[in-house]
């Protein structure tokens, strides 16, 4: 194959950067790094090249721009013969709204469109445009790509989309459910089509990205027609540290009878709930697991309620599929938690799903591969790959294809 040229991924976060430079083709990673904490004392930029570890401090005045700075520095020096082979750079955008139900390339209009979802995502647009902004000037004569997590759930039909609200909320302030984790969705629904050998458009999928934060999608012939995460990344399964589907009337309740604030209440549900507020030791699912095996009963019941709550999404989805051809587990709790697959599984057994216990447990760590019994319906876990699904759209549109 002639020299296929490489893609530079920013993903900006509210306080995280993380790049890449992938081969969109071969999904080859030549650089990987994140800057975690910026803003903070604890800032650190860690980065991976030539399959080589680094690690740096970084000062609390460190910004995505001196980050992004010292990036373009590298490329211009000795990552020079990375930066010869770029031919575009994909920028990861949460929210895209309804603009966008698909990737696009980066002009004027289309940071003006993605401005104004500025408001239903205040945490992660702004950062997003930041970066898209820094790197415009950095790599003027690069095809900059945006990537919305929101595009692929686009397709959804209204009666996925709407809530139960007075319709003018929808028609004049966009208030409906959008969904997230895109990309992910997406990668995962093509490749369980790859691994069954099937054509996409012959496939049924769940796919359940289960990382800190998490979500179910249906995927239905390769296209999403229900997912859990609504107008914000709160809403669904229960997450790291976000509570997912709650009554509407305990916000009310908390607000009048408990006097929380706004401010309060955003703390509470993004930051305080979840495995971690149920647990009341951990958001994280790998810690909480070891907890249990030493007699934590919080960590138990907070994983109980995980994975009873997925379960029951993964059943409902049997409703706008019908016949379902592949449930697919990816994130770092799907690829990763024997445990968590195996108790959601156990609910689903009416409805056919079965595991094979000793192929659950052997397909952890960057495997990839079929859990379930033979002859029920097909589980598998998929390592997911955002970057990559991001790097081939960004090649796509750079090449002048739409
Ligand atoms: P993010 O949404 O931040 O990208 P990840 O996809 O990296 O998150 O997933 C993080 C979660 O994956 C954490 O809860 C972590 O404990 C869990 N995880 C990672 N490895 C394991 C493991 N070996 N067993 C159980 N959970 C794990």
């Amino acid at each position: 194959m002639p020299n296929p040229g490489l893609v530079l991924i920013f993903n900006c976060g509210s306080s995280t950067l993380k790049f890449a430079v992938l081969n969109p083709f071969s999904g080859e990673e030549h650089l990987s790094g994140q800057a975690d904490a910026l803003g903070s004392s604890g800032a650190v930029l860690k980065w991976r090249h030539d399959g080589e570890d680094h690690v740096r401090q970084l000062s609390p005045s460190d910004d995505f721009e001196s980050v992004m700075g010292g990036l373009v520095d590298k490329l211009d020096g000795p990552w020079s013969d990375l930066k010869t082979r770029l031919v575009a750079i994909g920028h990861r955008v949460v929210h895209g709204g309804e603009q966008f139900a698909d990737s696009v390339l980066i002009d004027q209009e289309v940071l003006v469109a993605i401005r104004s979802c500025c408001e239903l995502a205040p945490l992660h647009n702004p950062a997003a445009l930041q970066g898209i902004q820094v790197a415009l000037i950095a790599f003027p004569q690069l095809p900059q790509i945006a990537v919305f997590d929101t595009a692929f759930h686009q397709g959804m039909p209204d009666y996925a989309y709407l809530y139960a609200l007075p319709y003018r909320l929808y028609r004049e302030h966009h208030i409906r459910r959008y969904g997230m984790h895109g990309s992910s969705h997406r990668y995962i629904a093509e490749r369980a089509a790859e691994l069954q050998g099937k054509p996409i458009t012959e496939t049924n999928v769940i796919s359940a990205h289960l990382g800190n934060g998490a979500s179910v999608a249906a995927i239905k012939g390769g296209q999403s027609v229900d997912t859990s995460m609504g107008l914000t990344p709160l809403e669904g399964l229960v997450m790291g540290s976000r509570c997912g589907d709650l009554d509407p009337g305990l916000l009310l309740h908390l607000g009048e009878a408990l006097d929380y604030s706004l401010a309060e209440l955003e703390q509470l549900l993004n930051r305080e709930s979840g495995l971690f507020g149920l647990s009341e030791l951990s958001n994280d699912c790998r810690e909480l697991e070891e907890a249990m095996e030493n007699g934590h009963k919080g960590a138990r019941l907070a994983l109980e309620v995980f994975c009873y709550r997925l379960a029951k999404y993964i059943a409902a989805y049997s409703i706008p599929l019908r016949r379902v051809s592949a449930l697919a587990f990816t994130g770092g709790i799907g690829e990763n938690s024997a445990w968590v697959r195996h108790r959601t599984i156990h609910w689903l057994s009416a409805l056919g799903y079965q595991i094979n216990r000793e192929r659950n447990e052997a397909t952890r760590f960057g495997a990839e591969g079929l859990i379930s019994k033979a002859g029920t319906v097909d589980i598998f876990v998929i390592p997911t790959r955002e970057d990559w699904v991001i790097a081939r759209d960004a090649a796509r549109l750079a090449s002048g294809e739409r």
